[in-house]
């Protein structure tokens, strides 16, 4: 026996779970795309939040459900009304790297009150877009840690 209180067990476990060993596959679009098509794309592939990449493949936003619902209230053509337009754009997107603790991730989200925050690795020009990670992930996690003892 260790001696050590259930707390300490709990953080010293939570300190050892990485971004990398939870993130999703990431779903982008192009900046370009309309949001009609963001919609479709968001169906399609069943997530709740999409990224936006420029033409050299680069982060350049986010778009969750409640900015393509926002879009749709109105009577704008939504098949000519591109993306980059409604998303939240960089510098304003908080992200994260695959070799962040999944507890810091957690904080954000907390936060900044999202749901999902894109997995990059920065270059000289900018962010590509690697993974994903979301609540779900996070609720994963969590029971993979009460599965562990
Ligand atoms: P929803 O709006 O569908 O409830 P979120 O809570 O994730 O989904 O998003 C709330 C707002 O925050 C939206 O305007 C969205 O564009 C923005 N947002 C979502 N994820 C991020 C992120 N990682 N960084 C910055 N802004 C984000």
């Amino acid at each position: 026996y260790t001696g050590k209180s259930g707390t300490q067990l709990l953080t010293e476990n939570l300190q050892k779970l990485y971004v990398k060993d939870y993130q999703s596959i990431p779903v982008v679009v192009n900046d370009s795309v309309s949001v009609y098509d963001a919609i479709v794309t968001m169906f399609l592939e069943d997530v709740g939040t999409l990224f936006v990449v420029d033409h050299s493949s680069l982060l350049a936003g986010v778009l969750s459900r409640k900015d393509l619902l926002r879009a749709s209230i109105g009577n704008q053509d939504l098949s000519t009304l591109p993306v980059n337009i409604i998303m939240t754009r960089m510098p304003n997107v908080t992200m994260c790297q695959k070799d962040d603790l999944l507890i810091d991730v957690a904080q954000k989200l907390i936060e900044k009150q999202i749901d999902a925050m894109p997995v990059v690795k920065p270059n000289e020009n900018g962010y590509e877009v690697t993974g994903r990670i979301t609540k779900t992930n996070l609720t994963k996690a969590f029971l993979a840690l009460a599965k562990d003892d």
